[in-house]
């Protein structure tokens, strides 16, 4: 076999990736300009000046921040956890608290910060721990109630691990209830969603609860 025909594979690989690559750096910058279009409109409907000095590259900017935001959108839980996923054969609870979350209301496109905390009962397996704020980034960086995000990533551990329960609680401050409206700070919106054994076992859920150091909740 002559040299070039053994480098030609290694050389069409790299074409390959260097052409996926600039396709998805075109789709984005496509995403972007078609963004900044429409914040640039946003800008003159509340009465300002998209081309003064300081707004010229605000459109640009906020739509960046924008598609970050929501890049959830386009990430997989499977991609994720793929190899954090290790064999225990422990059925103790694994309480995880104080998982920041941010992310944005579907209803009035501003964001809504908090903290989660996560408890599920392993039927033999465990994920890796960070993976849990993983999981969470994937659906809070999308447009969202609170509600849904809670359930989707109790949905998600329940699918990834099997374990016998799991139990998700949140706790958000929403910028639509502080900024605007009723604006009373300081207010925070809990959910929860309880799956598998955690949902009907009362003294698991009291051992969840006071792990976080909440007491019993319901
Ligand atoms: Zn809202």
């Amino acid at each position: 076999m002559s040299p070039e025909l053994n480098l030609s594979p290694r050389v069409d690989h790299h074409l390959f990736l260097d052409v996926t690559q600039s396709l998805e750096l075109r789709q984005q910058s496509e995403e972007v300009a078609a963004i900044a279009a429409a914040v640039r409109g946003i800008l003159h409907q509340i009465g300002e000046n998209p081309d003064r000095e300081g707004l010229m590259k605000t459109p640009d900017r906020y739509a960046k921040a924008l598609l970050f935001f929501t890049k959830g959108y386009s990430e997989k839980v499977e991609e994720v956890v793929s190899d954090a996923i290790f064999s225990v054969d422990t059925r103790d609870l694994v309480v995880v608290r104080d998982i920041d979350i941010f992310s944005m209301c579907e209803h009035h496109m501003v964001p809504f910060v908090g903290k989660m905390h996560v408890g599920y009962i392993p039927n033999g397996r465990v994920l890796g721990l960070s993976k849990l704020a993983r999981i969470a980034e994937i659906f809070a960086r999308r447009l969202q109630v609170q509600e849904r995000l809670t359930r989707q990533i109790a949905e998600a551990i329940d699918e990834v691990l099997s374990p016998l329960g799991v139990a998700v609680v949140m706790e958000c401050t929403h910028m639509c209830m502080v900024m605007r409206g009723v604006e009373k700070t300081g207010t925070l919106t809990s959910t929860q969603s309880m799956l598998g054994s955690l949902k009907g076992n009362e003294k698991e859920q009291h051992q969840f609860y006071t792990l976080l150091g909440l007491g019993k909740k319901i």
